[in-house]
């Protein structure tokens, strides 16, 4: 069974994990809600957080296309990065796959999608957050 590349941002759905969602904190002081663990609140620094989990779908807010990618980057190049803006306010940086470069949108609805990547020097199998371009009427 691969395993969520990062338990404290992506947490798999306990059946076939082939579905995940994404994990974030929210404020009870100021109600700013972030992506991945904090131990502080980044807008006021209150510590009383409570963990939330955040919509699967967003809209594509900014993005680039990668030529040079990160030592040990796994996937094809050149490759989308997109910065997707969520329902409840954060911002989640990741790859736009299965979309032509000329059809991103800013703005376009993108939802989320889970990859099989094999992990560094290894077989094993980690499942990685990546944004795919969004279809309701699927
Ligand atoms: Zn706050």
């Amino acid at each position: 069974m691969p395993e969520s590349i990062d338990p404290q941002r992506l947490r798999l759905a306990d059946d076939e994990r082939a579905s995940g969602v994404l994990l974030g904190v929210r404020c009870l002081d100021c109600g700013v809600t972030v992506f991945g663990p904090c131990a502080f609140c980044q807008s006021c620094t209150s510590d009383r957080l409570e963990p939330v989990e955040l919509e699967g779908t967003g809209v594509l807010y900014s993005y680039t296309v990668v030529r040079v990618p990160p030592a040990g980057w796994p996937g094809p190049v050149p490759y989308v990065l997109g910065q997707v803006e969520l329902p409840e306010g954060p911002q989640v940086l990741a790859e736009v796959i299965d979309c032509e470069h000329d059809q991103l949108k800013i703005g376009m609805l993108v939802e989320l999608a889970l990859q099989a990547v094999a992990s560094e020097g290894g077989t094993e199998e980690k499942l990685v957050y990546k944004w795919r371009p969004a279809h309701p009427d699927d």
